[in-house]
C-alpha cells in the first residue's frame, strides 16, 4: 500500500531545512505522496525509513532501460497522466521492424539508411532510437542471421519479435552484452520467455488482449524474479487500443497499481496509430517501415509532447544568415521563443528578401511576453547587438525592432546611438511587405 503524506512526514527528518527545495518536510513528504518528487532530493533520509519509503519512492511506471554499445532507450518513470500535470519524461523510443524473411542486403542497406537519419528541429538533433527484427519466416537460424546484419549495421538497441522462445534464443545469442528487449510473452509462452529474459538480462514484453491478462501475465511473471516488463494491449483498432493504453495509465499512476505500472509498447499499422501512440501513452513505438517522411513527422511529435510545458522550446540565440545577406541588409531582431524564431525566419526566407537576423536571449519567451517579464528590453536588445559583432557584418548601421515593442525605440537609441532604428511590423506575417516598401 501506498504512504499518505502524513505517513511519509513521520519518516522524514522533521527539520524543515529547505534543502530539498519544499519550505518543510510536511510539503516535501506531500509531493512525494503524489509521486511529483524523488526522495532523493532530501539528504537527510535515514536507511531506515528509505526501506520503508521504498514503494512510496518508487515511480508509479516502472523505467526500462534498453542498452547496446553505449546506446541506451529509457521508458517509462513517469508520474503524470496528463503532459500539463507536470511534464512527461521519457521519450518514446521508435524503432524500425525488419522481417527476417527480407534479404539481408536489403536490410544492410535500409537500417545504414534509418541510423542515419537525422532532424535538427529548433537546434536540437532528433534521430530514431534502435530497430526491431520479426520472425516471420518460422526458421531460428534465418532470424539469428537478420539479427546479426542489423547488429553489425548499426549500434542501436534491438527488439526481438517472435512468439517462438527457440527463435528468440538464436536471435540472443547473436547479442552479447546489452540489453535488448524480447518481445512478446502470452498466456501460452510466458514461462519460457521469462526464463530466458531473466538469463540474457533482457526487457519482456507481455501481450494480452485484455487490462486484465496483462496484470494476470506481470504478476505470475514477477513471481519468477523478472521485473523489467513491457506491457503490449493487444486490442484491434485506434479507439480499443487507446480505451486499454488510458486504462493502464490510469491504474498504474491514479492508483498506484502495481501489476500495470509498465510502459507499454506499440506496434502500429499506419502513420495515424504511430502518432496516436506518441501522444497516448507508448514508451517504446516499433514501426512497420523507415521513411523520412513518417520518422519526421513522429519525431517532431514527440519533441513537442515530451517538452516541459513550463519551459519553453528555444533556439540558440545569435545572429543567424536569411538568403545570403549582404553588409547592406537589414538587421531584424527578435527573441529566441522557438516559434517566434520560425514565424520571422520563415516569412523572411520566404519572400527571398536577404537579412540578418539577430535572436535575443529573452528566456525562450516571446516578444510581448518577454517584454512584459522584463527579459526583451532595450539594454539585452543591445548587448546581443554588441556580443554577436553585429555592426563587423554590416555597413549600413539600421536593426528593425517588432512593432509590439515600439516603446523601446528611444532607449534604443540611446543604447546604441550609432544606429538607426527602425520599427518594424507586429505580425511576422507583414514583415515581407514591410520589408519591399519602408526599408
Ligand atoms: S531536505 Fe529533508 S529534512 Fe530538509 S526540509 Fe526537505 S524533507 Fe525535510
Amino acid at each position: 500500500m501506498a504512504l499518505s503524506g502524513i505517513q511519509i512526514y513521520k519518516l522524514l527528518p522533521q527539520t524543515n531545512c529547505k534543502e530539498c527545495g519544499f519550505p518543510t518536510c510536511l510539503a516535501f513528504a506531500m509531493k512525494l505522496a503524489a509521486k511529483q518528487v524523488e526522495l532523493s532530493a532530501c539528504p537527510y533520509v535515514s536507511e531506515e525509513s528509505k526501506a520503508q519509503l521504498a514503494e512510496s519512492a518508487a515511480p508509479p511506471i516502472r523505467l526500462i532501460s534498453l542498452k547496446s554499445d553505449g546506446n541506451e532507450v529509457k521508458a517509462g518513470n513517469e508520474v503524470v497522466l496528463f503532459r500539463h500535470e507536470k511534464t512527461f519524461y521519457n521519450k518514446p523510443g521508435i524503432f524500425v521492424k525488419f522481417s527476417d524473411e527480407m534479404s539481408p542486403a536489403e536490410i544492410e542497406s535500409k537500417v545504414k539508411e534509418a541510423d542515419g537519419y537525422k532532424v535538427n528541429y529548433v537546434g536540437i538533433d532528433l534521430n530514431l532510437d534502435g530497430f526491431a527484427v520479426e520472425e516471420t519466416s518460422g526458421d531460428p537460424a534465418k532470424f539469428a542471421n537478420v539479427v546479426e546484419v542489423v547488429r553489425r549495421s548499426s549500434r542501436r538497441p534491438l527488439v526481438l519479435v517472435s512468439s517462438h522462445p527457440a527463435v528468440i534464443q538464436a536471435g540472443l545469442s547473436k547479442l552479447a552484452n546489452e540489453a535488448p528487449l524480447i518481445a512478446s510473452a502470452d498466456e501460452k509462452n510466458w514461462e519460457a520467455m521469462a526464463d530466458m529474459a531473466k538469463k540474457a538480462k533482457a526487457g519482456l514484453v507481455v501481450r494480452s488482449q485484455t487490462v486484465e491478462g496483462l496484470a494476470d501475465l506481470t504478476e505470475k511473471i514477477k513471481a519468477k524474479g523478472l521485473e523489467d516488463l513491457v506491457l503490449a494491449p493487444a486490442a484491434d483498432g485506434m479507439s480499443a487500443w487507446l480505451t486499454q493504453t488510458t486504462q493502464i495509465r490510469r491504474l498504474a499512476i491514479k492508483k498506484n497499481f502495481k501489476p500495470l505500472g509498465y510502459p507499454v509498447i506499440a506496434f502500429p499499422k499506419n502513420e495515424v496509430e504511430a502518432a496516436q501512440a506518441v501522444t497516448k501513452y507508448a514508451g517504446f513505438i516499433v514501426v512497420d517501415q523507415f521513411t523520412p517522411a513518417l520518422a519526421y513527422a513522429l519525431l517532431v511529435l514527440r519533441q513537442n509532447i515530451y517538452t516541459d510545458p513550463q519551459k519553453p522550446i528555444q533556439v540558440q540565440p545569435g545572429i543567424y544568415e536569411i538568403n545570403n545577406p549582404k553588409p547592406d541588409s537589414p538587421v531584424l531582431v527578435t527573441t529566441n521563443f522557438s516559434i517566434t524564431y520560425f514565424s520571422v525566419a520563415n516569412e523572411v526566407e520566404g519572400s527571398g528578401l536577404p537579412a540578418w537576423l539577430v535572436v535575443c536571449d529573452a528566456e525562450g519567451m516571446s516578444v510581448l511576453t518577454a517584454w512584459a517579464a522584463g527579459k526583451f528590453d532595450s539594454e539585452r536588445i543591445a548587448k546581443s547587438i554588441k556580443t554577436f559583432k553585429v555592426a563587423d557584418k554590416v555597413d549600413r548601421k539600421r536593426i528593425v525592432i517588432p512593432g509590439h515593442v515600439a516603446v523601446l525605440s528611444g532607449e534604443l537609441e540611446a543604447e546604441l546611438p550609432d544606429w538607426e532604428i527602425r520599427v518594424g511590423p507586429r505580425e511576422a506575417l507583414d514583415l515581407p511587405k514591410y520589408m519591399k516598401t519602408a526599408l
